[in-house]
């Protein structure tokens, strides 16, 4: 909470991160509410001055006091909206510092912590928030600082007036302080054991409206039960804290009303004052405005406080994520020891982080430059986890894998992923224009997409469409692909990165037609002194390469090229005569 040093790093680092979006505005911003948060206290000893002139019958006096009264208001004027303007400002330079942070971070992170469920809530809550939160943070740091500048100036002058006055104001505040305290510390709680429901309402939420779900959720009647189950989430969400915000609000009206009679007791005070003329005309009425003053500065300060203690679950959420270590991909070598190795996996084992049982299981397997190694098994035998390993997505658990004779620990990730080309099964679908869909295969190349559109099928897509169709039908004139369509543009991307000599395919002709398939495979096939890696379920078209190998519950089952694995009559023999049949007419 507020008053823990957490707390305290966490203001720090706000601060730290405004100053960084816009140092100038900040010190502006600081400057205005400092002057708005003294040109009242100034504007009513003037007053009180004015008034014991007006009395005493001092024309002149008189005078130049309601002339520097005007004044004082007027550069009061200015502050605020000067304040107003610089914190819009600065709230737009903060929140796009931060968004900023958040997307490098993000995407830097290595694939095991961004799958982390606790990495993924902080993500999702940062994102969401920070375009507004952290400068609202900043406005309650602010609105706090001019709170307390105004309570001391008040006080100040009241402890002039009475001593007494002084401890007044100091009083009043206390009951509203404890109170927002105490619960903003119960908010707190509350939100940091909802997180979880939260996300399953999020989550619901989503399913509900996105496209991508829209066509099941029509014709499998599924709306109204997801939000009968989203709603019950609502109510109970609802039902816990209107409880806690009906509590504080009982809490709060009393110890507000406690505050504001000690303030109408101190009113009473220096109302006897001024009539035993104890004080003057001028004093009474100085004193009667600064109570208001100091009141409003308690309830900024209080108020601010506990506003404070709240955001503090979202702030601290922001910089933990922001602080996840980041590995150095530009660290390490950027040569092995022995070029034209290949690739070697030597006993290699793996599990997710944070998961239970081996998804791969004391693999080895050779894969030298010029070799094509095809990988067949069945759904979850952890055929797209060993390409994961083998681009150095995940580290292995036990075993090793060396490229060219150096353990994939040791390469410099930029090195290694600028000799890759790969299609996933879940391959990108960027929401640019067709040919920048190719073009982002190889940031520095420069060549015209054609030669690999051919090679992919995706000349089709472009010849029909046009390269510079924008894709993504939330945006202005913006279309649709096919599902096969999109895995030719994925293709034709993984192409050119023609300098790539680690090309990786995951099932990447699923959703093409026979004749693509046939063209896209020609190709893959035709990568002199690359290393290629297939994974494929229509087994036939790995007939040509050097090696296949079915993986079986995470381990190798049987090796061999497409020939002798017919020959031995297991596994594979048995898949493809199972796929051959389904090709004879009935
Ligand atoms: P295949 O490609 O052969 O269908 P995968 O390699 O995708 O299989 O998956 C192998 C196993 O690993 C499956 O049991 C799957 O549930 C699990 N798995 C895959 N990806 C992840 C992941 N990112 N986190 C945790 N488990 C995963």
């Amino acid at each position: 909470m507020s008053a823990s040093p957490s707390a305290a790093s966490v203001a720090k680092r706000v601060i730290r991160a405004a100053h960084s979006a816009a140092a100038s505005l900040v010190r502006r911003v600081v400057l205005a509410t400092l002057a708005a948060a003294i040109l009242p206290a100034l504007a009513a000893w003037l007053g009180k001055r004015l008034v014991d002139a007006v009395v005493a019958g001092e024309r002149s006096d008189a005078i130049w006091l309601l002339g520097a009264e005007a004044v004082v208001m007027v550069l009061l004027a200015v502050a605020l909206q000067g304040a107003q303007l610089t914190k819009r400002l600065l709230g737009l330079r903060l929140g796009d510092t931060l968004r900023g942070r958040i997307a490098s971070k993000a995407s830097s992170l290595t694939l095991a912590t961004l799958e982390t469920p606790r990495v993924q809530d902080q993500l999702t809550r940062s994102r969401k928030q920070a375009g507004s939160r952290p400068m609202l943070y900043v406005e309650r740091l602010l609105s706090i600082a001019k709170g307390a500048l105004a309570l001391a100036v008040a006080g100040t002058l009241l402890a002039g007036v009475h001593p007494v006055a002084l401890i007044v104001v100091m009083l009043a505040g206390a009951p509203a302080l404890l109170v927002t305290f105490r619960f903003a510390r119960r908010h707190h709680d509350l939100e940091g054991r909802r997180t979880a429901m939260r996300r399953e309402q999020s989550y619901l939420e989503n399913v509900l409206s996105r496209e991508d779900h829209a066509k099941e959720v029509r014709l499998l009647g599924i709306g109204d039960s997801l939000l009968r189950r989203w709603r019950t989430g609502a109510n109970t969400l609802y039902g816990e804290q209107s409880e806690l915000h009906r509590r504080e609000s009982r809490a709060v009206t009393i110890a507000g009303a406690i505050g504001t009679v000690l303030f109408y007791g101190a009113y009473f005070g220096v109302v006897a004052m001024a009539v035993e003329r104890v004080i003057s005309l001028g004093e009474m009425t100085m004193a009667l405005v600064l109570f208001r003053q100091a009141q409003s500065g308690v309830q900024s300060v209080v108020l601010g406080l506990g506003q404070l203690a709240q955001d503090q679950l979202y702030m601290a959420d922001l910089f933990a994520f922001l602080d996840r270590p980041s590995p150095r991909d530009d660290v390490g070598l950027t040569a092995g020891p022995l070029p034209g190795d290949g690739i070697r996996l030597e006993n290699v084992s793996f599990s997710y982080p944070g998961t239970e049982g081996e998804v791969l299981r004391d693999i080895d397997l050779h894969l030298p430059p010029g070799a094509v190694v095809g990988i067949v098994g069945q759904n979850g035998s952890g055929k797209s986890t060993l390409l994961k390993l083998i681009l150095g997505l995940y580290e292995v658990d036990a075993g090793r894998i060396t490229l060219d004779g150096l353990d994939l620990r040791q390469w410099n990730r930029r090195a290694l992923w600028r000799r890759v080309a790969a299609v996933f099964q879940d391959f990108a679908r960027y929401k640019l224009t067709i040919d920048e869909n190719i073009e982002l295969g190889d940031v520095s190349e420069t060549e015209p997409v054609t030669r690999a559109s051919i090679a992919s099928g995706a000349d089709e897509v472009r010849a029909l469409l046009g390269g510079e169709r924008r894709l993504g039908r939330s945006f202005p004139g913006g279309t649709d692909l096919s599902g096969g369509q999109w895995q030719k543009l994925a293709l034709a991307r993984a192409f050119y990165r023609e300098s790539a000599d680690i090309r990786v395919f995951d099932e990447p002709t699923a959703a093409l037609d026979a004749i693509t398939e046939a063209k896209v495979f020609d190709q893959i096939y035709s990568e002199p002194g690359a290393m290629t890696l297939v994974v494929a379920h229509r087994v036939a078209v790995l007939r040509r390469a050097d090696e296949i190998v079915v993986l079986h519950e995470g381990k190798i089952a049987e090796r061999g090229t497409h020939r002798s694995l017919l020959e031995s009559g297991g596994r594979y023999a048995e898949l493809f005569a199972l796929q051959a049949e389904s090709y004879v007419p009935a």
